[in-house]
């Protein structure tokens, strides 16, 4: 049923990935197999890689923003034909049965299989998924670029999608992979939107991805003058801000919304969310259905993330690349096997 795979295997923490043939076994029945077209590298492959969520396992095949083409459809697999593009995100498998399955909530599945932990990912010439995991491409989408999207894209999409109306002001905190993606979305969806990022060079480009307004979060003066004005706001960042003044930030009702892994807990006083009804609150990727809405309003509107792009080959200097914080904004390797 294989055919012959190859991929870029990590086969211990911080160690360069290296090419080898991987046999990924039979194919399960309701299972597809893809060939990887272009794979998108996210934060979370630097971590997995480098095993800082202690949960990583070797030999790992990292990659979890795939774009590509069905060449293998399991027996009972649904919807899908061979030839059919699909995305390929964070998740590639749940066991379709629990009650977050049947209530539609699939990314919140106990059994939830990742791509890239347990199972291999898409830095490889093919990557396999259960059926209901591998999302249509809409025909508009640019299938170079939208690799991002299946696990960067929904997850700053999800909590507008949740949350927000097109009326409300949002802002998105830090401008980086997954902010400028949200700073587009909430464009797209008619917010007002107030970029917060502690890069002076960034203040630009966030006003071209749709950005109303710009903020240094390093400010706290600028960003205490917006107090109570926030309907909404994305945390995208994994370091320390003025939580203080962040929270202050928000409306009532308002609600501080975490996408980024934060190192710390975030300090926060009952009463300045009880005065006012706001919360705080977190979301992981999201449902199929949810990352199918997500990309057909992404072709709709045009919204893409910005890109650069290697050859997979020069797989160890993307990783190299994206840890550097240098990447404008998101990294997609180009199958060259
Ligand atoms: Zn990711
Ligand atoms: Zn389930």
């Amino acid at each position: 049923m294989s055919t012959s795979t190859q991929a870029w295997v990590a086969k211990a923490p911080k160690q360069p990935m290296v090419l080898e043939a991987v046999d990924l076994g039979p194919l399960g029945a309701e299972d597809v197999e893809v060939a990887v077209e272009h794979c998108g590298v996210c934060h979370s492959d630097v971590s997995v890689l480098n095993n800082e969520w202690g949960i990583s396992q070797y030999p790992a095949v990292l990659g979890h923003e795939v774009t590509g083409r069905i060449t293998t459809v399991g027996p009972n697999a649904k919807r899908l034909q061979v030839g059919q593009r699909v995305g390929v995100g964070w998740y590639s498998g749940s066991d379709m049965h629990c009650h977050q399955c049947m209530s539609g909530s699939h990314h919140l599945c106990p059994q939830a299989q990742s791509t890239i932990i347990g199972h291999r990912g898409g830095f490889a010439t093919h990557v396999r998924a259960h059926w209901a995991w591998a999302i249509p491409l809409p025909e508009k989408l640019n299938v170079a670029d939208a690799g991002p999207l299946l696990c960067g894209g929904i997850t700053v999409f999800a909590p507008l999608a949740m949350y927000a109306k097109p009326t409300d002001r949002v802002g998105v905190i830090g401008i980086g992979g997954l902010g400028h993606m949200a700073v587009k979305f909430a464009a797209a969806y008619g917010c007002d939107v107030t970029a917060f990022t502690s890069s002076e060079s960034k203040f630009d480009e966030a006003k071209g991805f749709g950005a109303n307004h710009v903020v240094s979060s390093k400010d706290p003066a600028a960003i205490r003058k917006l107090g109570g004005s926030f309907d909404l706001l994305i945390s995208t960042v994994n370091a320390k801000l003025d939580w203080d003044a962040m929270i202050g930030a928000l409306a009532p009702n308002g609600r501080l919304h975490n996408v980024g892994v934060l190192p710390e807990p975030i300090p926060v006083s009952a009463f300045s969310l009880i005065a006012q009804q706001r919360s705080i609150s977190g979301s992981p990727t999201g449902s199929p259905v949810a990352i199918a809405t997500m990309l057909d309003f992404a072709a709709r509107h045009n919204v893409a993330p910005q890109t650069e792009h290697f050859p997979m080959s020069n797989i160890n200097e993307a990783f190299a690349r994206l840890e550097s914080g240098k990447a404008r904004y998101r990294i997609v390797l180009d199958a060259d096997f």
